[in-house]
């Protein structure tokens, strides 16, 4: 049950403010909650805590200090990014404090049902996906959670006609205590993010949370082929609906003769559906398994899949220049997306990868470079990736100063047919703020080549 009521009064510290921050402090101050507002950035600069000020609410900046903690506290709502090693954090853990992210919100704000879609990739496209076909289905869906628009803030606005579709992290789930989806879609699990959460088995453990509410009236949408999944979501409690790409079965989403079925009924022809990628197959099971049971029809099922060719940098295709075909999947900032992407073509590759060395090495791209003709490397990585193209077996391997000078050696090395492919392996923020920027300036020097 809804339960804004309970926040009347609360004593509440908001640590880290941004747009999670800043969209819980207003609701919870909304709710009746006594706020008080902790972030790092100095005032000077800080545009949300100063309009935080100005609305009367009280606002630290510049430092965490741990004085915060001397007056009572119900509980700490953390933005996902800041550790649990923050100084702060550990004192407030010792006290005893609660503390959440602003998605537990959600469980106080409305009565409204979630779908909750984590994993390690695919999250993204499988939101999107999932928000499309729910479109024009029962209930009205809003897209909400990593993705765009805070959680909390939909959560607050939403009524019992919508559906709340959210992409959640593992950070985000960390920081949950009676959130609850009616529907939870764990698409993978991969090495990602273990410096936040110390070990797989803890990264693990943060996603499967996801489920950790659930009764027997929810479900439990998981992918079969994945080990770790299938051992981490033994125990919940809800139904489980599985999806595989590689076995058939009888229950749940699976690819058969040819078609995507649900429940041993054919939804659409494999053929139909427009979103390149072996590993995009996932994403699309997933979102159908969810669809059907949220009351989607087939037929806005296959609106989605016969027109959706993807989200903007995850396997974006971009342009063919003189019979090249040039992709950018610049949110490939793991092995494992950089794997399912060379995956996803069957004609030779030029591969743009490099990046933020995270201190690993690269041997598991080795099986997968097989179609890879060439490889353009840039950033603190690039001689890692060297080492690795060398091992198999490229001829041409260049080392370039960054992604808009790698794309114009790519397609002087390309002929008709081949593929070029931004898809780096590893994050932006040695040389770019951000995944997208570094996909736009990608997409700015394909453009220039004419
Ligand atoms: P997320 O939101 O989880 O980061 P995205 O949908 O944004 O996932 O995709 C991120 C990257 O992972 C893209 O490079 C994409 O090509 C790749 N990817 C997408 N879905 C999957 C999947 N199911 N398995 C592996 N890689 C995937």
């Amino acid at each position: 049950m809804e339960r804004k009521n309970e926040l009347n009064n609360k004593n509440v510290l908001v640590i880290g403010l941004a747009k999670s921050g800043f969209a819980a402090a207003k609701v919870l101050v909304k709710h009746g909650a006594n706020v008080v507002v902790n972030d790092m950035k100095e005032l000077e600069k800080n545009k949300e805590a100063k309009e935080l000020m100005a609305q009367g609410i009280e606002v630290h900046c510049g430092s965490h200090p741990l004085s915060l903690l001397d007056k009572p506290i119900d509980f700490i709502v953390k933005n996902p990014g800041i550790p649990y090693e923050n100084k702060l954090i550990q004192a407030a853990i010792e006290k005893r404090v609660p503390i959440y992210t602003e998605v537990e919100l959600a469980s106080y704000l409305t009565d409204a049902e979630i779908i909750g879609i984590t994993g390690s990739n695919g999250k993204t496209t499988t939101t999107t996906l999932l928000g499309l076909m729910l479109e024009g289905s029962p209930k009205n869906p809003i897209v909400a959670g990593n993705i765009g628009t805070v959680l909390s803030e939909v959560a607050d606005q939403a009524n019992l006609d919508d559906i709340l579709v959210a992409e959640l992290s593992s950070f985000q789930l960390m920081g949950i205590d009676s959130f609850k989806p009616h529907i939870g879609i764990l698409l993978n699990i991969f090495d990602a993010h273990l410096d936040y959460h110390g070990s797989r088995d803890e990264y693990g453990k943060a996603k499967a949370r996801l489920f950790k509410n659930q009764t027997d009236d929810d479900f439990c949408i998981y992918n079969a082929d994945d080990h770790e999944v299938t051992s981490l979501i033994k125990e919940v409690k809800s139904t489980k609906v599985p999806f595989s790409t590689k076995q058939i079965l009888t229950e749940g989403a699976c690819l058969k003769d040819g078609f995507i079925v649900y429940n041993n009924e054919p939804v659409i022809a494999i053929k139909e559906v427009v979103l390149p990628g072996k590993h995009n197959f996932e994403n699309v099971l997933a979102a159908t398994a969810a669809a059907k049971i949220a009351g989607a029809s087939d037929k806005q099922i296959q609106n989605v899949l016969t027109s959706f060719s993807g989200v903007k940098y995850r396997l974006q295709y971009v342009e063919t220049v003189d019979g090249v075909k040039f992709y950018n999947d610049s949110k490939a900032t793991n092995i494992l997306a950089t794997q399912k992407a060379i995956s996803a073509f069957e004609e030779p590759v030029i591969l743009l990868a490099g990046g933020l060395d995270r201190g690993n090495e690269f041997d598991e791209l080795i099986p997968y470079l097989k179609n890879t003709k060439a490889l353009i490397t840039f950033g603190e990585t690039a001689p890692k990736l060297m080492k690795t193209a060398k091992e198999a077996g490229i001829k041409v391997i260049e080392h370039v100063d960054n992604v808009e000078k790698a794309v114009p050696v790519a397609y002087r090395c390309s002929v008709t047919g081949d593929v070029v492919l931004l898809s780096p392996a590893c994050a932006s923020w040695d040389q770019y703020p951000s995944f997208e920027q570094r996909g736009d300036m990608f997409i700015e020097a394909v453009h220039k080549l004419r």
